[in-house]
């Protein structure tokens, strides 16, 4: 799999990866009015006022490029190593990662319940309660859950958790 965006704006601006392409498609935020192999021509927001027209054109490969993560632009460290790799070397490395829908988190210690009436924005995610299910099927609640990002294009594994949509609106 080429883990490099796809698609590139004609001053740079704006780069599309392939799934988010087919994310816009699906969901009706963008119509291909013509497509090429190496030209794309879409209506973003076809059904809203705000609509706006894009050409893209086939992204080469840069040497800036991390062809492991498909970061692009890499400031790489004096080593040469691409620090986005590293990060997910050590997350990966790191026991007690959860991958839901593509994205990385931790479960920190739970606060008792005065700690965090008194201190809220000490904890994860500003204290918000969430319910997570492992694939084994055991859940959790917890009070303090940190988001490491996005898992690079590159890097992508399979989800190890989900969210359980349990909870009752504005409850913490
Ligand atoms: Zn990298």
């Amino acid at each position: 799999m080429n883990p490099y965006p796809t698609w590139i704006s004609i001053d740079g601006t704006e780069v599309i990866a392939d799934t988010a392409l087919t994310n816009a498609l699906n969901t009706g935020m963008a119509l291909i009015i013509e497509r090429t192999p190496t030209r794309l021509h879409i209506l973003w927001n076809p059904n809203s006022p705000r609509h706006a027209q894009a050409v893209m054109y086939q992204r080469q490969p840069d040497p800036t490029d991390c062809p492991t993560c498909g970061t692009t632009k890499v400031d790489r460290l004096t080593d040469g190593s691409c620090p986005t790799c590293r990060f997910w070397t050590y997350q990966f490395g790191t026991p007690g990662g959860l991958i839901i829908n593509g994205e990385h988190y931790r479960v920190d210690d739970e606060p008792t319940p005065e700690e965090l009436d008194n201190y809220p924005y000490l904890y994860g995610s500003y204290g918000h309660r969430f319910v997570i299910r492992h694939v084994d099927g055991t859940e959790i609640v917890t009070h303090n859950l940190w988001h490491q990002g996005t898992i690079p294009p590159g890097l992508t594994r399979p989800d190890n958790a989900a969210f359980v949509n349990d909870n009752p609106a504005g409850a913490r």
